[in-house]
């Protein structure tokens, strides 16, 4: 499992080698699991594959390119206080980012999160929210 990020480039800053370079420098492997163009950005979601340091370094690189980086960790919020543990948001993810527990209570983990935001529109008691990017 590697580390998930999001980078942000303006389309003016962009350049379809950029992760080819950071990956180059930074001696990691990245793989890419989306991105969206608008007409004022260019949107990467991926997976970093590398040790810790190697990964900040990548960060690092992509960052001095003009990108804002974010893990996709730190993007999203699950509040267990909230959960009544309908099981909903189980169902709907696409990746193993929702955990159920034998006791039927729910745990994320946001580092196979997608950000495809079917919990987060789903859930009956706003347990789980995107903080945004
Ligand atoms: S946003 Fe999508 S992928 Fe991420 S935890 Fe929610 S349902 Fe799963
Ligand atoms: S949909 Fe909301 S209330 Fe239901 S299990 Fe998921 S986080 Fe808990």
């Amino acid at each position: 499992m590697g580390k998930r990020i999001i980078a942000l480039f303006p389309s003016k800053e962009y350049r379809d080698s950029i992760i080819q370079e950071a990956v180059l420098k930074s001696g990691t492997i990245f793989n890419t699991l989306k991105v969206e163009t608008t007409p004022t950005h260019v949107r990467i979601m991926g997976e970093i594959k590398a040790n810790e340091d190697k990964a900040q370094e990548f960060i690092r690189i992509l960052k001095r390119m003009g990108g804002i980086v974010k893990e996709l960790g730190a993007m999203m919020k699950f509040d267990p206080e909230k959960c009544v543990s309908c099981g909903l948001c189980f169902s709907l993810c696409p990746t193993k980012a929702i955990i159920c527990n034998k006791d039927f209570s729910i745990r994320y983990d946001f580092d196979e999160c997608i950000l495809c935001m079917n919990c987060v529109n789903n859930c009956p008691v706003n347990a789980v929210s995107y903080l945004g990017d």
